[in-house]
């Protein structure tokens, strides 16, 4: 595959982050406070704009618009330090985000990470906060119900997967949800048509789709990284970058 097909450089780049917490029990999905904090004063020193999920939609569909120094921010699992940490930072840039909830673990904890058991024990968002969220330009989308691999399902399965945790967050919410982002990226085709037919119009992965409605690709941010690598993904570079990258080795591998 081509390192130019992927089309980056035409679309929104969306970041995708999960616990912003200093209790740092594995880097793949935390990001420290001080560096959350410190990519958001990027974002706004830069000129880059974050858009909320409908304006997101909006950018999709009329290609006309300017995507210029757009970026969509997302939170994947609904830990409670979303609210607690990175809330009150988004906040005072005066940034929207969406925060994709696990429906039957919200007011719980952390269970799906049973391989963990320190991560485990973190706690998951509580409606209340949602809703105090929410107030503050946060928009919440889908995560299922229990963060199951989605391929591994029947479709009676992914109806409640899909439909019921949908239909939770529009009654709690008073508001219509249209996207979804996949536990572990999973996305086969029976759940892309699932998704559709319950509605979403939406579908979040991680680097591995093609960047159609339902294969949106997003860039993990999570441990501390380097100022140059964070501009990387806001350019939408990122991919293009890591690609160049495994090429110029394997080159240097075979010339040796
Ligand atoms: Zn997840």
């Amino acid at each position: 595959m081509s390192i130019f097909s992927r089309r980056s450089f035409s679309h929104i780049p969306v970041l995708l982050y999960h616990s912003v917490s200093d209790d740092v029990l594995d880097e793949r999905l935390t990001m420290d406070i001080i560096s959350f904090k410190h990519q958001m004063n990027i974002i706004k020193k830069w000129g880059f704009k974050p858009i909320t999920i409908e304006d997101y939609e909006k950018y999709r569909i009329n290609r006309n618009r300017s995507m210029h120094k757009k970026v969509l921010i997302t939170f994947d699992d609904g830990f409670e330090d979303n609210y607690t940490n990175a809330f009150p930072i988004l906040s005072n840039n005066n940034f929207p985000a969406v925060v994709f909830l696990i429906t039957g673990l919200i007011n719980e904890k952390a269970t799906w990470l049973e391989n963990h058991p320190q991560l485990s024990e973190k706690k998951m968002l509580t409606w209340e906060q949602i809703k105090k969220m929410k107030k503050g330009n946060i928009a919440f989308g889908s995560h299922a119900v229990n963060h199951t691999n989605l391929s591994f399902l029947n479709r009676k399965e992914l109806i409640i997967e899909l439909g019921s945790s949908k239909e939770i967050i529009e009654k709690e919410l008073n508001c219509r949800v249209s996207s979804l982002s996949y536990p572990f990226s999973a996305h086969s085709s029976p759940v892309i048509e699932i998704a559709r037919k319950c509605g979403y119009t939406v579908a979040f992965a991680v680097d591995s789709g093609d960047n159609t409605a339902f294969r949106l690709n997003r860039t993990k941010c999570n441990g501390p990284e380097s100022r140059f690598i964070f501009l990387l993904k806001l350019l939408g570079w990122y991919t293009f970058f890591i690609n160049l990258k495994k090429r110029l080795i394997i080159r240097n591998v075979k010339s040796n």
